[in-house]
């Protein structure tokens, strides 16, 4: 297991696979995930990663990337 923390990704930076383990909260509203932390754990092999946000997608507007908030 390494620790690639630091880096927002949505592939593990060890063997690629795009399943992580994250603490969740969800929305009693949307019935949707409401919140999650950066920490998470690649499913597996168990790499520690950063999660990614929406800021982090370099494809994103750079006008949208001023308004979100980091966690
Ligand atoms: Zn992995």
């Amino acid at each position: 297991m390494i620790d690639a923390r630091g880096i927002p990704t949505c592939e593990c930076p060890n063997c690629g696979d795009n399943l992580f383990r994250a603490l969740v909260s969800f929305d009693p509203e949307t019935y949707t995930i409401g919140m999650y932390h950066l920490d998470i754990q690649c499913h597996s092999c168990g790499t520690l990663a950063t999660a990614p946000t929406p800021m982090d997608n370099p494809e994103a507007d750079t006008e949208d990337k001023n308004k979100g908030e980091k966690f």
